[in-house]
């Protein structure tokens, strides 16, 4: 472009001072004159012809968009196009051309108008006459200023790569023909060289493990001929001291200095190994824990299982296989896995969480587990999950459920016991069973529970009493039996005997239990016992003194018979006396047999006879309380196999009741008829004022009396006797309507026929 320039200025100056010369101007001249023109207009290089003077004769277009000087400012002046410093340059290459030699594409800066520089490539040519002389110079200058940045800017971004090649800890090689032709400190270190001259023309055929030796040839040339990068790929390699270590290696096909090379960026991964490797231990180890381990482990995540170990397979009945195919539906029964599931879900979305779990689980035959389990958050892959252990608690449950059956039992029990329970925490009651209550009569059990022992006991022992607690509370042994006073809840003392014993962990605590017994009953059984003892001794008395009676008895009826047989008018009152002793000699006779030790003897014996002589010995009684006791008896009654002092006892004791309960006087009405079939009823029957129902349920109870001088032995015996003859006795009652007594004997079948 400049030589073009150059020459077309150079004869274009030429046929115009050829024209000059000749004072005329062609049409070809003319022609040559626009053509030159035209280029200068459209020239992108700034052009310039100045007078050696320095003048500017010409400057194309270009030459002012370079400078800002238009062209008629420019034309005839000398311009300040050179920067002061660049003067004596100037000068010279001024001198250059006018000597003769043409200067080309100097680099040089060149001033715009305003004063600011520009990078600028510069030509000056001369230009002669006819004779060879130069006559004024050529200058073309083209505005470099980007193409220098630009070429700045590769230096210093290849100074840049230069340096993070240099610097980087990433060691790089460089071969070519597999000769090592560059390679960066990290690599100098990394192959143990003491400095890159150590390596350079190295092979590499050295550098590459035997095991990988013969993949390298094929493996370089497919580099080279594909022309991307390689992946990551570990190799073996050699150190200058032969020392063999593992490295990451990614292979670049590159051109270094016009030859096709490989770039290779490596990476010591010796270290690494080793702690995979390490890492693979430990995993292979904790693998061995968790798989053998005597726990079901399991892993779940995006709703499914993942991992179970042999045992929890086991405890299924599955195997592991197996167990990973199924879903969670399949393993936990319906109801329980709602609860789990949302567990899961919260534990999913917290990495604290923990929860544990009590599930019933399928097995494969159907069969029902019970699960017990603890789960937590983990991540799996880079993802949240739940892992967690499980025991199978089938055989625990089934033990707690059987221990909580015989709670429920034994609680029953004491409930129900008949002996008065309570127990006592601090003082204060905190369960009594239904004979406490019945024994301190309260209605409800909360009139009890929840109060202070002490408001049931006697003032007198409250100081006993917390020192039995006290004791109690030291052994293990119940406290011996103590007689205490309490207070019922309607105010009533009584006796009872009161003994304690410390309970462990009831409901958690330590606490006392006592068992009380009523010394009401047994005081008075005492008390019975001595009186009745006291009643056979006089019974016994009463036979001695019958018997020594009977003796003068039996005289005194001679004489007063002997007598009435000599005195003739007096006969009626011999009479009376003879009746009267004859009733004296039956009731001795009747105390001597009730008296006289009892050894039962059965025999026949009419019913309505042994009446008839009990009725005998209570008339006398019965006259005093103003009692009318009138009999109404079968004529044809048959016998009944029984022992005779035994049934009299019977009607003694129940005819004496019904006289007993009419003190005002009335009428006893006995009665004996036959009863079908094969039986006989005898009826005791009074005008008294009745038992009322709820002395009726306890009468027959041994000891149970509403008489102040009674024994309350009278109707239990009678009942115990008549059982033995297997007949039965029943009483009915109505308020003020009087008592019946319903005695029925069977009558053996010899008397049927
Ligand atoms: P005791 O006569 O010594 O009291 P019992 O066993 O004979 O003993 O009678 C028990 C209780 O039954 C009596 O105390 C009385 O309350 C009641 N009883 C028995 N028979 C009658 C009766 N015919 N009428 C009213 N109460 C009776
Ligand atoms: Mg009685």
């Amino acid at each position: 472009m400049k030589r073009r320039v150059k020459a077309v200025i150079h004869s274009s100056l030429k046929q115009m001072r050829r024209l000059r010369t000749h004072g005329k101007v062609s049409e070809e001249l003319r022609a040559t004159k626009e053509l030159l023109e035209s280029f200068l207009a459209n020239t992108t290089d700034g052009v310039i012809i100045i007078d050696l003077d320095g003048k500017v004769l010409a400057a194309n277009r270009a030459f002012e968009t370079l400078h800002g000087w238009t062209r008629d400012e420019v034309i005839g002046k000398i311009l300040p196009m050179t920067p002061p410093h660049l003067m004596n340059e100037a000068k010279q290459l001024h001198d250059q051309v006018l000597a003769g030699k043409s200067v080309n594409g100097v680099e040089t800066y060149k001033l715009r108008k305003d004063g600011s520089q520009f990078h600028a490539s510069v030509t000056i040519s001369p230009i002669k006459d006819q004779d060879g002389d130069v006559i004024a110079l050529a200058g073309v200058e083209r505005d470099i200023t980007e193409q220098k940045a630009a070429a700045k800017e590769l230096q210093e971004s290849e100074q840049r790569y230069r340096q993070l090649v240099e610097f980087s800890p990433e060691p790089i090689i460089v071969f070519t023909d597999y000769r090592i032709v560059y390679a960066n400190p990290a690599a100098v270190h990394l192959l143990g060289a003491d400095e890159i001259d150590g390596l350079i023309g190295k092979s590499v055929v050295e550098l590459v493990h035997p095991d990988h030796a013969q993949d390298l040839l094929p493996q370089v040339e497919q580099l080279l001929r594909e022309g991307k990068p390689s992946d990551m790929i570990q190799r073996k390699l050699f150190r200058l001291d032969k020392q063999v270590m593992d490295v990451e290696v990614t292979a670049v096909p590159i051109h270094y200095l016009g030859k096709p090379s490989i770039q290779l960026l490596c990476r010591d991964i010796t270290e690494r190994k080793k702690a995979e490797a390490s890492l693979l231990e430990a995993q292979n180890l904790y693998k061995g824990i968790v798989e053998e381990a005597l726990v079901g482990v399991y892993l779940y995540q995006e709703g499914k299982i993942v991992y179970v170990n042999r045992y929890l397979a086991d405890m299924f009945g599955y195997t592991q296989e197996e167990m990973l195919q199924l879903e969670c539906r399949q393993l936990v029964v319906e109801e329980d896995l709602a609860a789990l599931g949302k567990q899961a879900g919260e534990a999913l979305v917290d990495v604290n969480a923990t929860f544990h779990f009590n599930v019933r689980g399928i097995k494969k035959n159907h069969d029902i587990l019970f699960l017990e389990g603890s789960s937590s958050y983990t991540t799996y892959k880079g993802k949240p999950a739940i892992h967690g252990t499980v025991q199978d608690v089938t055989f625990k449950k089934a033990a707690e459920d059987s221990l909580r059956d015989s709670a429920q039992r034994y609680q029953r029990v004491i409930k129900f016991l008949p002996e008065p329970i309570v127990v006592i925490d601090m003082g204060m009651i905190i369960y009594a069973n239904n004979s406490a209550m019945k024994l301190v009569r309260a209605a409800d059990k909360n009139e009890l529970e929840g109060r202070s022992i002490f408001d049931f006991i006697h003032p007198d022992h409250h100081q006993d009493t917390m020192q039995d607690i006290r004791c109690a509370m030291q052994t293990d042994e119940p406290t011996s039996f103590q007689e205490r006073t309490i207070l019922c809840c309607d105010g009533q003392l009584i006796e009872v005997e009161i003994s304690s014993i410390r309970i462990h962990n009831y409901m958690g605590r330590t606490v006392v239990l006592s068992v009380l017994r009523d010394l009401t009953d047994r005081k008075r059984s005492e008390e019975l016992l001595i009186r009745s003892e006291k009643l056979s001794a006089v019974g016994q008395l009463a036979a001695g003194v019958a018997h020594e009676i009977r003796n003068p008895l039996t005289s005194l009826k001679g004489f007063v018979q002997l007598l009435k047989s000599q005195v003739e008018d007096k006969s009626f009152y011999f009479d009376i006396m003879f009746n009267e002793l004859e009733r004296i000699n039956l009731i001795v006779n009747e105390f001597m047999t009730l008296a006289k030790p009892h050894f039962t003897k059965f025999i026949y014996q009419r019913a309505d006879q042994i009446l008839q002589s009990v009725v005998s010995i209570l008339e006398t009684q019965a006259i005093l309380t103003n009692v009318n006791i009138s009999t109404e008896f079968d004529e044809s009654l048959p016998s009944v196999y029984c022992d005779e002092n035994q049934l009299k006892q019977v009607f003694l004791n129940i005819i004496k009741n019904a006289i007993e309960a009419m003190p005002q006087g009335g009428n006893v009405t006995i009665t004996a008829k036959k009863a079908e079939p094969n039986h006989i009823c005898i009826q005791i029957k009074d005008e008294g004022n009745g038992i009322p129902d709820a002395i009726l349920l306890k009468i027959g109870e041994p000891f149970f009396t509403t008489k102040e001088k009674g024994t309350g032995l009278g109707l239990m015996i009678s009942h115990r006797i008549i059982e033995m003859h297997r007949g039965s006795l029943h009483i009915s009652s109505s308020r003020n309507g009087g008592t019946t007594v319903e005695i029925i004997l069977p009558v053996p079948d010899k008397w049927d026929e």
